[in-house]
């Protein structure tokens, strides 16, 4: 019996009822324990295993199988129960509101659409009756807002044949390869003195502002021109500084923080060693210049590898339920995908439209969610027999 859209905004709506944001975003706010609970009790009737992993500081990754009879692929729907914060809403975030197509409220679609959708999808298959010989697993994980920790806890446990991730991308974009990211201290010593005393002060500042401007030269004259044909242009921006102590001291130190991008073959290595060059640059004009990077977080590039029978599984069904082709897209952004496929999981990414995440106004398609359900149905039975 295929999902109807009442079914989809209704769990949906329950869903977003529940406050998850993330605490390690946004401290004292709940976590995802209470959604993970609603989830385990909406699976329990479906007589599929089911049961919660600890990952940190009691938090726990919600997980079901559907066992298969046996020599068929297993595959994973994965998803995040957390969110980000909602100060920013003026309307209230956690109240799901229906407008035409789209349902409005906080993780509607990033992310828990797609977790109604991971629902859905377990719900139907087991309710045709028909036993499949790979296992069917949900992977609903927390902390994909934060520090990803519960991808990471399910990889480091389980490892299934293939793995389709969840986030809004629209029906028809599957998502092949996304940028990696990295945190950097960009850290610049100078010599504090008395502010009357250049002959013995090194401004940090100063100094600083020349490796600011060349972190931009090479953004414009580097990583511009050879911007991957799907990823796009290398994420480069700078977001804190931080430096000196008072009006009247050289500043003896100066912390710029920024967010840079790794393309697929990249690591952030690379990157360090574009910035070393920078301090190269910068001592060449003042020999008493003193840099050096420190990584705070670093997460590689995703790029699709081993995924052939789960891009032919998902694309004809794409294709079936939508009429129009699947196409083969990259991301800027980093996502869970990554750590699946560095687990050795073919991995695919794919979701409903929507829009607005980490915004008010977060909506997601409802019409994309009863078709996503349709096509993930098909997909496993296809992949995992
Ligand atoms: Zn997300």
């Amino acid at each position: 019996m295929p999902v109807t859209r009442e079914e989809v905004t209704q769990l949906i709506s329950e869903l977003v009822k529940i406050d998850s944001s993330n605490p390690w975003l946004v401290p004292g706010s709940p976590g995802e324990n209470e959604v993970a609970d609603y989830i385990a009790r909406w699976l329990a009737p479906l007589g599929v295993k089911v049961w919660q992993d600890e990952v940190e500081d009691g938090r726990k990754n919600l997980i079901a199988m559907l066992p298969g009879s046996g020599g068929g692929k297993s595959l994973v729907l994965n998803a995040h129960m957390d969110t980000v914060g909602y100060e920013s809403w003026k309307i209230e975030a956690l109240v799901p509101r229906i407008e035409g197509d789209y349902l409005y409220g906080l993780g509607s679609s990033d992310d828990k659409g797609h977790c109604a959708a991971a629902m859905l999808t377990l719900k139907a298959l087991v309710q045709s009756g028909e036993h499949l010989k790979g296992d069917v697993w949900l992977g609903l994980v927390i902390d994909e807002e934060g520090t990803s920790s519960g991808s990471m806890d399910f990889c480091r446990r389980y490892h299934p044949d293939g793995a389709i991730v969840m986030e809004a991308s629209g029906l028809n974009n599957v998502c092949v390869t996304h940028q990696g990211f990295g945190w950097l201290d960009v850290i610049v010593y100078g010599r504090p003195a008395h502010g009357c005393a250049p002959e013995v002060g090194i401004d940090a500042i100063h100094h600083m502002g020349e490796v600011v401007t060349r972190l931009h030269q090479l953004d414009a004259a580097k990583y511009a021109p050879t911007a991957h044909p799907l990823n796009g242009k290398t994420v480069f921006h700078t977001g804190t500084i931080h430096g000196g102590t008072d009006y009247a001291t050289y500043p003896g130190k100066c912390v710029l923080g920024i967010e840079i991008g790794t393309q697929p073959g990249e690591t952030i290595k690379n990157r360090v060693v574009e910035i070393e060059d920078i301090f190269h640059q910068v001592k060449v004009i003042y020999h008493d210049f003193h840099g050096e990077v420190k990584i705070t977080l670093d997460r590689n590039p995703f790029e699709t590898k081993g995924s052939e029978a789960l891009w032919e599984a998902l694309s004809a069904e794409v294709l079936r339920v939508t009429g129009q082709p699947a196409r083969r897209v990259g991301e800027n952004s980093w996502g869970d995908a990554a750590l699946f496929q560095e687990a050795g999981i073919p991995t695919l990414e794919l979701g409903a439209a929507g829009a607005n995440f980490h915004a008010p106004q977060e909506w997601v398609s409802l019409p994309d969610v009863v078709k996503l359900v349709e096509i993930l149905e098909v997909t496993i039975r296809r992949f995992c027999n």
